[in-house]
């Protein structure tokens, strides 16, 4: 039996989480969820699936939530970010599984890895704003990060009785987003709404949006380069618009291997759980008859030039990723308010790094210190 705690069980990536519970109830428990306010949702989940706590982050959200657990149900309740930490490293748990949006994963997965859990990672950000900090703690606490991005779980499929010097790149499948094909004329003027309508896979709103902006595959390259430690010159990105092939590993040798399946989260949500095993379960098989054609093209740096400064961030080094993504997420949230346009978003990303200072080796101090900075330049812009 796994015990899990949960980061952000009311997100997609949560819910989702909850129903490979739900079809595996004799491998998989959740001892703990949480969620930013959505308490409509978490009691429900409290109900099915009794967990021993719950954190809300919003204190009034979390004295709500208090109010409403029947008196027959036994839950702690904890708030804040101190709350966060709490649930994500209990003595009770194997795993923390962090389905949280945003570089707030970070504090409390960092938590966890000191206490030696592992982490079933989707929240990409933690990666990118703080890889090289999170990755030597895993290491030095004999901890597993185990990815639940689609693209990360099918080369970790693919590496899986290879060596890592024997890699020689990484190819990531992007499916291009909702706005592929179009040129920057076109794009001008969109709407959020256009924006989140993206073809292939139902998601969050902001990872919806970076996947519209390709900021998605930038912030892919750079949880690819800690996850797999390879240099970002070895990792390739291709537009793949069908996603039945989730991503690829090409070999010394020239061989390259490929995992394949129906777009659908919860098989890499599964299998970061079940690793080392593979369970059974009713999720669509692929039919590629069906499919027919595969197709692929080169991305559009032109069109889309988050992809770009992501590479850039990665290449200058030290806490430039950081700056990209904590400007990421401060833009996207002001599109999503509609208080920016579209092409806004990788403009003052790119300004915000050519005035940062960047640091080499950061400390968590630094990079929150960093996030901060980030935060209040563009308030003062
Ligand atoms: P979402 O917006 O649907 O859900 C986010 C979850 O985080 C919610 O439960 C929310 O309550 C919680 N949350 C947000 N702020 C919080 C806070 N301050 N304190 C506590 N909880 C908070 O997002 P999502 O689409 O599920 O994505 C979650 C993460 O997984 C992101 O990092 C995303 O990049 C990554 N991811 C998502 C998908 C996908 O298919 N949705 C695929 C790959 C990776
Ligand atoms: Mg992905």
């Amino acid at each position: 039996m796994k015990r899990i705690s949960i980061l952000g069980s009311t997100g997609s990536i949560g819910k989702q989480t909850l129903d490979v519970v739900r079809q595996h109830k004799d491998k998989f428990e959740v001892i703990a969820i949480s969620a930013n306010s959505s308490v409509d949702l978490l009691l429900e989940q409290i109900i099915e699936f009794r967990p021993k706590y719950v954190a809300v982050y919003n204190e009034s959200s979390a004295l709500k939530l208090k109010s409403m657990i029947p008196v027959n149900i036994n839950i702690e309740v904890f708030s804040g970010m101190e709350g966060l930490k709490i649930i994500s490293s209990l003595d009770e748990i194997d795993v923390l599984l962090t389905a949280i949006v945003g570089m707030i994963g970070l504090v409390p997965t960092l938590e966890a890895i000191k206490k030696g859990k592992d982490i079933a990672l989707a929240n990409k950000e933690t990666l990118v704003c703080a890889g090289d900090l999170v990755m030597r703690e895993a290491k030095k606490h004999n901890v597993s990060i185990l990815p639940v991005d689609s693209e990360h779980s099918a080369i970790f499929q693919c590496l899986n009785g290879e060596q890592n010097k024997e890699i020689e790149k990484i190819i990531l499948t992007a499916s291009g987003g909702p706005f592929r094909g179009k040129s920057k004329n076109d794009l001008l003027n969109v709407t959020k709404n256009q924006a989140l309508k993206h073809p292939n896979w139902s998601m969050g709103r902001k990872i919806s949006i970076d996947s519209s902006t390709l900021m998605n595959k930038g912030l892919e390259v750079i949880e690819a380069k800690w996850l797999f430690g390879v240099g970002q010159e070895q990792i390739d990105v291709v537009v793949h618009p069908q996603s039945i092939i989730h991503s690829m590993v090409q070999f010394i040798d020239s061989s390259v291997i490929a995992q394949l399946g129906c777009p659908d989260m919860r098989l890499p949500i599964q299998y970061a759980l079940s690793y080392p095993d593979r369970v059974e379960c009713d999720f669509e098989r692929l039919d590629l008859a069906k499919v027919a054609t595969l197709t692929f093209e080169e991305p559009d740096l032109n069109t889309f030039p988050c992809l770009k400064l992501a590479y850039e961030s990665l290449k200058m080094g030290g806490t430039y990723s950081a700056v990209l993504n904590s400007a990421n997420e401060v833009l996207v949230n002001e599109f999503l308010e509609d208080k920016i346009g579209f092409y806004d978003i990788p403009y003052y990303i790119e300004k915000t790094l050519e005035v940062h200072n960047s640091i080499s080796n950061p400390t968590l101090e630094e990079i929150l210190e960093i996030d901060k900075w980030t935060r209040e330049y563009l308030e003062r812009r």
